[in-house]
């Protein structure tokens, strides 16, 4: 189930999309079937390859969103308006097509269950993306680890897994999730609004005392901004891992 050698993992691999799922108005998962896919860890991406007929080649990098529970790997792409490639991954695959990809790559942003908790997952958009491979770990394998999801989004339509993250707290298993939004509320909103500061993170984390494992995700500045916040609370440097997404701020 879990990743083997890395010369392996490196190998271009032709994939076929096998069904697809509108997450939000701008986002979908690709679900996959890989042939010889090793299996990955929750927080591993993989890197997709696009061949135009002419032979011009666009590699970009997405996180998986699938546990490694599941046999088919998938991915969630949100669609950046003026993007080379995520508008054609989000937009125009259809199920059948194929795609040349390769992974699982990193070890650094990675949790199973065995290394426990508390954990605290930080995301800002896509940056749910990783988190969720984790969470559906977690349900996966019955894991008690205590754990606190703090996401971010735009607009209560751009929540990812949003009737997904419902279940996962309705299991009562310890997890906790407080959604803030950024830009347009709902009038019945009873979530958070505005950025991640740092007394969101403060009311939200465990104390340094519980030596918790953070996991934070998302735009550049989301995750300059949460990580240095954590370290300045007091979290330890080493049990703050961060993965970046993009070059902006959300
Ligand atoms: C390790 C890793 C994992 C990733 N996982 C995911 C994932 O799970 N889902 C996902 O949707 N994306 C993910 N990304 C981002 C993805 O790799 C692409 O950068 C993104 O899809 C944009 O590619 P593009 O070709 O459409 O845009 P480009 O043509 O590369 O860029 C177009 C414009 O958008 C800006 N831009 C690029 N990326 C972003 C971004 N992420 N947010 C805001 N603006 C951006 C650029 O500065 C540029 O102005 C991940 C990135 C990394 C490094």
């Amino acid at each position: 189930m879990v990743a083997t050698a890395p010369t392996r993992r490196l190998i271009w691999r032709q994939a076929a999309v096998v069904a697809t799922r509108d997450e939000t108005p701008r986002a979908r998962t690709l679900v996959l079937a890989v042939p010889g896919w090793p299996g990955h860890l929750p927080g591993q991406h993989l890197d997709v390859r696009l061949t135009a007929e002419d032979g011009y080649q666009a590699q970009r990098s997405y996180s998986l969103a699938s546990p490694p529970e599941d046999p088919r790997p998938a991915i969630t792409v949100e669609r950046i308006e003026d993007g080379e490639v995520s508008p054609y991954l989000a937009n125009e695959l259809r199920q059948g097509d194929q795609l040349e990809l390769r992974g699982p790559i990193g070890g650094y942003f990675t949790w199973t269950a065995g290394q426990g908790g508390p954990l605290l997952l930080v995301a800002g958009g896509s940056g749910i993306v990783p988190l969720m491979a984790m969470l559906r770990h977690r349900a996966a394998t019955g894991s008690a680890a205590p754990a606190r999801l703090l996401y971010s989004s735009r607009t209560y339509d751009d929540i990812f897994y949003r009737a997904e993250l419902d279940r996962l707290v309705a299991r009562d298993d310890g997890l906790t999730v407080v959604h803030t939004l950024t830009r347009r509320l709902p009038t019945d909103w009873s979530g958070r609004r505005g950025r991640i500061d740092r007394a969101l993170l403060q009311e939200v984390a465990w104390t340094p005392a519980e030596h918790m494992h953070a996991f934070v995700c998302g735009p550049s500045a989301l995750v300059e901004a949460v990580a240095t916040a954590l370290v300045n609370l007091g979290h330890e440097p080493a049990r703050v891992k961060t993965e970046r997404f993009g070059p902006t701020g959300s």
